[in-house]
């Protein structure tokens, strides 16, 4: 399970791009369906503003 911080997010869509279920949607901001998510933490490596956090 993944979070966003949307006060760090700066929207540049990367995390999107990397996930492998596509359980990450760029719907005004990422959202994250935690269903679909398998927590493998690559969204949380490439954001380039630490806006992504593991949520346990
Ligand atoms: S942790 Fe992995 S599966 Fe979950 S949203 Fe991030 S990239 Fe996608
Ligand atoms: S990679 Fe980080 S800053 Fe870019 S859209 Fe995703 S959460 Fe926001």
């Amino acid at each position: 399970m993944v979070k966003v911080d949307n006060e760090k997010c700066d929207q540049c869509g990367t995390c999107v791009s990397v996930c492998p279920t596509s359980a990450l949607m760029f719907i005004q901001e990422p959202v994250i369906d935690q269903k679909t998510c398998i927590g493998c933490g690559k969204c949380i490596k490439v954001c380039p503003f630490s806006a992504l956090s593991s949520l346990k």
